[in-house]
């Protein structure tokens, strides 16, 4: 079934949202559990924000779209998404002659899952593999945002599902990048290799990719520096980079994951917009969405770049991080905004 088909259900009362939600926990306990957890302080203020609206509705005056315009800036989707998304519900709204609040409230949850479903963005996220050889991702992205840990929780993602998996140890400028990512190859006994402090980062991807293709890893998971400010820097590392993994692995890079601060809010998506000009960005990992209310920055990104999100963090364990699934993200942000009748 279809998200929207799901939440006009919900709306209509033939499959209340709280049985689905049950049901479906049962089915899939841990992925269900996660997003309910770790997107709760997005639901609770996004709803909140919309809920509110509905409390002193008379009419559907210019001062609605504006407070309605107000709670989409607060939940972080962006300025532009906003825009888009309040002229589509106000063409809708007109269009259909709506005028009662739940009616109301069904088109604007309508539109945003509408984004979602368009050009298959409704799909569950993967990566992108070698038909030969090792796959390999570099992770790139500033200092703080989470890069180091989430190669250590795909680390564990990957071991579990069964597969042979090395990890390099790129960043070799930030002080204690190394040691932090060695902690999590011990833990997960995952091995990690490494090179100098302050040394060449494409020399550590050199020895890493050459081990992968000598001992059939299945993928090597590449944490990069963070510090590079200028662009035409970044550039310059990441093109080197991604030429030193062609001479071991003909198939190239599979994948380059910008790794994103989700409690960073619009900065996310300035950082997302620098990247993406400095190197082909194939994915994106959503980190801390569990420390914010500003999780609706999902949907900026998606209006302002074509890039998908790939893995999303919520919470500090490895199990914390899940390949992004667009339908439960979309069910949980909007999920408080109809049951709140
Ligand atoms: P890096 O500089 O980009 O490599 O960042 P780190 O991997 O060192 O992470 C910075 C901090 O963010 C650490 O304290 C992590 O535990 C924390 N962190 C990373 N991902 C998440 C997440 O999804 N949720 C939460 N709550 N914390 C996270």
């Amino acid at each position: 079934m279809s998200l929207f088909d799901r939440i006009r259900r919900a709306f209509t009362g033939e499959d209340p949202v709280v049985k689905e939600t049950t049901q479906e926990k049962e089915e899939t306990p841990i992925v269900l559990e996660t997003y309910d957890k770790g997107m709760e302080k997005t639901r609770k203020s996004f709803a909140e924000r919309i809920n509110s609206l509905f409390t002193t509705f008379r009419e559907l005056d210019e001062t609605f779209y504006e407070d309605l315009e107000e709670a989409f800036i607060g939940a972080d989707v962006g300025f532009d998404m906003t825009l888009a998304l309040t002229d589509a519900i106000r063409d809708e709204i007109e269009e259909r002659g709506i005028h009662k609040p739940e009616e109301v409230k069904q088109v604007i949850i309508e539109k945003m899952v509408r984004i979602y479903e368009k050009d298959g963005g409704d799909q569950l996220a993967s990566l992108n593999e070698n038909p030969d050889g090792p796959t390999v991702i570099l992770f790139v992205g500033v200092n703080g945002v989470g890069k180091t840990t989430s190669v250590g929780k795909l680390g564990y993602q990957l071991k579990q599902q069964g597969h042979k998996v090395l990890m390099a140890a790129a960043d070799t400028f930030r002080a204690g990048a190394t040691e932090q990512l060695e902690v999590w190859g011990e833990r997960l006994d995952i091995p990690v290799v490494t090179g100098k402090a302050q040394g060449d980062p494409a020399a550590v991807v050199y020895d890493a990719v050459k081990q992968a293709n000598d001992e059939d890893y299945d993928y090597v998971l590449v944490d990069t520096a963070g510090r590079l400010q200028t662009k035409i820097n970044l550039m310059d590392e990441l093109a080197k980079i991604k030429r030193i993994i062609e001479k071991n692995n003909p198939n190239g890079t599979q994948e380059v994951l910008l790794v994103l601060d989700a409690t960073t809010g619009q900065n996310a998506l300035i950082q997302a917009e620098q990247f993406n000009q400095a190197t082909e960005i194939t994915g994106l990992v959503l980190t801390k969405l569990d420390g914010t209310a500003k999780g609706g920055v999902i949907l900026g990104i998606r209006h302002n770049l074509n890039i998908p999100v790939k893995y999303i963090g919520l919470g500090e364990t490895a199990e914390d991080f899940q390949l992004f699934d667009p339908q439960e993200y979309m069910y949980n942000l909007v999920r408080d905004v109809i049951e709140v009748q």
